[in-house]
């Protein structure tokens, strides 16, 4: 099927396509050749204010706010259906775009249909409450959406994470304004593009890509901004959590891990093996809740790398878009020169490397940002590639000698968002699943999550949750109404 990268990607706002108000165009690349792969055009903060305002009065002035619940449904439903007629196309877009394997593209916009079709069944359920209160009143709660919200978007799950908080902010009724990250906008526009056949109205769902620190920040400033969703690097969410706070508008936060993987003696190694290697070499590691630190007890430690390493060194690297690739490339020379800047450290302060561990550069992969999976035992706790964020194939290994000291481990992280654990002792997998400091754990399956999951992170992996039952209402605020029934006497 045909991708279509021959027309140029602009911004979208208001149901129009738009270069911007000064008209600037720049190429985003295909990461496994490091070419050009389309023209994509470049907003600025004129953009983000335009964007504001035609979503604000799309807000103010079409039925997506006023209108009862199942009419958004509806819209929300033939959405996800059209996303879903045209899935390997996106697959193969975010595939080109962001380097991701074709299998991982089109479990990804899988997720995304789902997600959308989740939050459709929520969006006529949005109920308020009636509160008992004394004397001859009636007292209610309405629940309304904020008005226009804004989603600030990352490269790794390019279009997946911009939904997460796009598609609930709309089921609430908001007006919505994306800006996708500069290295991956392509499947956002091309998303945004369908709104309209849905019979969503315009301006409801906009699109602004851009540099982030000039987008991102005028949307967020925007005295019409109500409610901010972000997922990314810690300072860049640090910086958004700040701007919301001078507004005083609520921050939703995702902002990645140093994710603990603990393997008790008892556990199966051979599938805790094939779990480990794809919670931390899928998506080439590049995902905020990758299993980078594998914590492993001493009696099997030997055992389960060997298996883990036999399963990376047989990995097979290539362009995403190719059907035998079994790990893409990284998204960016940046983030490639990142990753072997890490291993290096690791090696420095003592790491050993069991496998991986150098750029792989024969043959075609030296066009692109490819980097093997690739262990690192026996580095230092205090060693860099133990304690930040790789965000690369590379997993880091402990040895641990009781529970206590594997909970000690796993929790010595400033992070927070996932943890996983395999055993197959019930009271073990239960204990350590309560003292394990993560807003997500896995027992004896790689990372799994599903729309209807909460998603959200402790410590400094984030602030709120996406996903989940509750999702739909975290787009709205609440008001309370009492009203005074009591009848005043006849006078006389
Ligand atoms: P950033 O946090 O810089 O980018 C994430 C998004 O924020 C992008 O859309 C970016 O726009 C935008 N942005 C950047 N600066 C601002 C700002 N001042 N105000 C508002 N929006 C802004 O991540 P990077 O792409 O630089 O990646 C760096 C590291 O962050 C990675 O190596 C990884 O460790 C972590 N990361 C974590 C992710 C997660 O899932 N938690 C996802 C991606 C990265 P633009 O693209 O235009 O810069």
């Amino acid at each position: 099927m045909s991708t279509p990268l021959d027309r140029p990607f602009d911004l979208l706002i208001g149901g129009s396509e738009t270069p911007g108000t000064r008209g600037e165009r720049a190429p985003v690349k295909n990461p496994a050749s490091n070419e050009d792969l389309a023209p994509v055009a470049v907003g600025h903060a004129d953009d983000a204010r335009h964007a504001m305002e035609v979503a604000q009065a799309a807000f103010e002035g079409s039925w997506w706010a006023s209108d009862d619940g199942g009419r958004r449904a509806k819209a929300l439903w033939k959405l996800a259906g059209l996303l879903e007629a045209r899935l390997e196309e996106f697959a193969r877009l975010e595939t080109l775009n962001m380097g991701k394997t074709l299998k991982e593209a089109r479990g990804d916009m899988g997720f995304v249909v789902r997600s959308i079709e989740y939050v459709a069944g929520l969006a006529d359920k949005v109920e308020g409450e009636t509160v008992p209160v004394p004397g001859a009143r009636l007292d209610y709660t309405i629940r309304e959406p904020f008005g226009v919200t804004v989603h600030i978007a990352p490269w790794n799950y390019p279009l997946l994470l911009a939904i997460r908080g796009v598609a609930p902010a709309l089921a609430a009724g908001n007006a919505a304004v994306l800006k996708p990250a500069s290295l991956t906008p392509l499947t956002a526009i091309a998303f945004g593009r369908l709104a309209k056949d849905a019979g969503i109205p315009d301006g409801i769902l906009n699109v602004v890509a851009g540099p982030g620190g000039e987008v991102g920040e005028a949307l967020v400033n925007d005295l019409r901004c109500k409610s901010v969703s972000f997922t990314g690097s810690g300072d860049v969410g640090r910086r958004i959590a700040e701007l919301a706070a001078r507004r005083t508008i609520p921050a939703t936060l995702e902002l990645g891990g140093k994710s603990p993987v603990v393997v008790f003696p008892d556990a199966d190694l051979d599938r805790a093996a094939r779990g480990i290697a794809f919670g931390i070499f899928g998506n080439a590691g590049q995902m905020c809740w990758a299993g980078s630190r594998l914590i492993v007890h001493d009696s099997i430690h030997a055992a389960l790398v060997e298996r883990v390493a036999k399963i990376a060194s047989a990995m097979r690297l290539g362009p995403g878009i190719a059907p035998e690739s079994e790990m893409g490339p990284l998204v960016s020379p940046g983030q490639l020169e990142r990753v072997a800047e890490f291993v290096e450290s690791a090696r420095s302060e003592g790491g050993q490397v069991r496998t991986g561990g150098a750029r792989a550069s024969a043959g075609e992969l030296a066009q692109g940002n490819f980097y093997p999976p690739t262990i690192v035992d026996d580095a230092p706790p205090s060693a860099r590639a133990v304690r930040e964020e790789i965000f690369g194939p590379v997993l880091v290994v402990h040895p641990f000698a009781s529970t206590d000291d594997a909970v000690r481990l796993a929790n010595a992280t400033d992070f927070g968002l996932f943890a996983a654990l395999w055993t197959k002792d019930l009271a073990t997998a239960h204990t350590v699943a309560r003292r394990l400091e993560a807003g997500i754990v896995c027992v004896n399956e790689a990372p799994v999550t599903f729309p209807q999951t909460p998603f959200g992170g402790f410590k400094q992996s984030g602030l709120g949750f996406e996903q989940g039952s509750e999702v739909v209402r975290s787009y709205t605020r609440r008001k309370n109404v009492v009203v005074n029934l009591s009848v005043p006497k006849p006078k006389g």
